[in-house]
């Protein structure tokens, strides 16, 4: 299907969602993934009305979003994915958003970069909330002590959440956590769901969608 015609269809489902949970469509930001797909295929979703982004590895953002961000002023850029500290000035530079701060040598890194750097990207704490040990995210028992770290240590503004739900599980619980958890600490954005499960989570108040595969395709596997 062409890459305009599926986001056509992607923000349908979205507007729909929203319709059902009593939300307004405009309050859900949709991030199109765009990670193993070149660069012809964000020109095409940019032709096609999309402007936020979403890719998880600095070094291929670095190589597709430059050129593009200079032709077109309103892309928005997110960084999705685990970061390395090594990287974190460049993530500083290339990102509007960072949304997988998970670890206090992380959020050193960061608060160093936005300082040396002057650019200040919007900041979310990515919790695993599934607590599964080979994923990325702060565990759920220490996301509030890290949400104060990274404010009062690393003096960082936080802006929201994000988590990816164990794979195999039922989302919604994870979803209904992490967005209680904004509530409670105050944090305007809330990032979940994915390709399979993105009307569950505007279902349970997600602000951000990051999908990738349902607009750009299969990805190769990794
Ligand atoms: C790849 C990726 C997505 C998009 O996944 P799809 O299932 O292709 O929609 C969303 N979030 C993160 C963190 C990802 O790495």
């Amino acid at each position: 299907m062409p890459i305009a015609e599926s986001l056509a269809r992607i923000r349908e489902r979205i507007a729909a969602a929203c319709h059902r949970a009593g939300r307004d469509p405009a309050a859900v930001t949709l991030v199109a993934v765009s990670k193993t797909h070149p660069a012809e295929a964000v020109i095409a979703a940019l032709a096609a009305g999309q402007t936020v982004f979403g890719e998880n590895r600095v070094q291929e953002a670095a190589g597709k979003f430059p050129a593009l961000r200079a032709a077109h002023p309103a892309l928005q850029l997110h960084l999705i994915g685990g970061l390395q500290t090594n990287k974190a000035a460049e993530a500083v530079a290339l990102a509007d958003v960072i949304e997988s701060l998970d670890r206090p040598k992380l959020a050193a890194a960061i608060a160093t970069a936005i300082t040396r750097s002057g650019r200040s990207p919007r900041l979310l704490v990515q919790v695993n909330t599934g607590d599964e040990p080979q994923k990325a995210g702060i565990p759920r028992a220490e996301a509030e002590a890290f949400l104060r770290a990274c404010r009062e240590d690393h003096g960082l503004a936080i802006s929201g959440l994000m988590c990816i739900p164990p794979a195999e599980a039922d989302p919604a619980p994870h979803f209904a956590w992490l967005a209680e958890l904004a509530s409670k600490q105050g944090l305007p954005m809330i990032s979940m769901g994915m390709s399979g499960d993105f009307e569950t989570a505007i279902a349970h108040g997600a602000t951000h969608v990051r999908v990738g595969s349902a607009i750009f395709g299969a990805r190769p596997p990794v």
